[in-house]
């Protein structure tokens, strides 16, 4: 994982960092804890409602992969990033 993406601390498990990351094809960015491993489907939700917007254990994504910068700024999420 490319912790230059990431938005913060996972606030579910206290010690992960919470990534950008993107389906494979590129077609869906959603937001990861690299420790924990709960998704959230936008930044936004996983920052400010953590416990009841994270995505549920059967409609997690597998195999996930670093957003590029370029998917970060064209969805409009790079205020996020913790820089
Ligand atoms: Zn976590």
């Amino acid at each position: 994982m490319n912790l230059d993406h990431n938005i913060g601390e996972c606030s579910i498990c206290g010690q992960g960092l919470l990534e950008i990351v993107a389906t494979k094809d590129g077609s869906k960015l959603l937001i990861m804890c690299d420790d924990c491993g709960i998704q959230w489907p936008d930044p936004n939700s996983a920052i400010h409602s953590p416990s009841t917007t994270m995505v549920s254990n059967k409609d997690r994504y597998n195999k996930l992969v670093d957003a590029t910068i370029e998917e970060i700024i064209s969805i409009g999420w790079k205020d996020y990033l913790n820089e």
